[in-house]
């Protein structure tokens, strides 16, 4: 693992070698409107008014550390997928980097649940020999009158894609701590199954 750190100076990010054996990167990915940003806003405390341990290691990256189940994990949250102005390769770029990933979509959006599963795919095909902690993100799921994709094909697409599966609401942020701690969880089941 490598850990990301700004300099205090310069706004060059630096790449360290300090290993971090609780650092997990975490990638959002999914459709343009879904809320992977709104999510990464809860992640990074902007509405919290008290504490905000987080770091913004530059406009689409936040680091945060977590205490999920007596352990602590810092997650470095990247969220860049649609960020068109570094051209496509930033694209490739967060198939390959995540330690796992959550692929959001928006349950008031059909088009945005097929586009989930095109990228469950296209992330086996870019990482093929590995197996990748994955959450399949049903978000908006306070727009209950405008729900298209049922809680149910939710869940039963996430079997079919060997993943967790979770709907949460950015705006009303119902399960979002849930779906972070939850991906904490499933590195670790990993992880722990290998050290056996
Ligand atoms: P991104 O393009 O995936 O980063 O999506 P954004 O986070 O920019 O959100 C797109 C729009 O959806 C914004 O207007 C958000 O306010 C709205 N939005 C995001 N999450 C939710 C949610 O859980 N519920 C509702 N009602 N709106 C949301
Ligand atoms: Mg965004």
């Amino acid at each position: 693992y490598y850990r990301r750190s700004w300099s205090s100076e310069s706004s060059d990010s630096v790449i360290s070698s300090e290993s971090c054996s609780n650092c997990y990167r975490v990638v959002l990915i999914g459709e343009h409107g879904v809320g992977k940003s709104s999510l990464a806003n809860i992640f990074a405390g902007v509405h919290d008014s008290i504490d905000s341990d987080c770091e913004v290691l530059g406009e689409d990256t936040y680091e945060r550390t977590l205490m999920v189940d007596g352990e602590s994990a810092t997650i470095i949250l990247l969220d860049m997928w649609d960020n068109k102005r570094e051209g496509e390769w930033i694209r490739d770029h967060c198939m390959q980097v995540g330690d796992a990933y959550l692929i959001v979509y928006s349950i008031t959006d059909r088009a945005s649940f097929e586009k989930a599963s095109e990228l469950r795919i296209q992330l086996r095909r870019a990482r093929q020999k590995e197996d990748i902690p994955i959450i399949l993100v049903g978000n908006k799921s306070d727009l209950v009158r405008c729900r298209e994709v049922s809680v149910a094909e939710g869940r039963a697409c996430a079997v079919v894609f060997d993943c967790k599966f979770i709907e949460t609401s950015a705006a009303v942020q119902h399960n979002v701590k849930e779906l972070f701690e939850g991906i904490v969880r499933q590195v670790r089941l990993r992880r722990d199954s290998k050290e056996k």
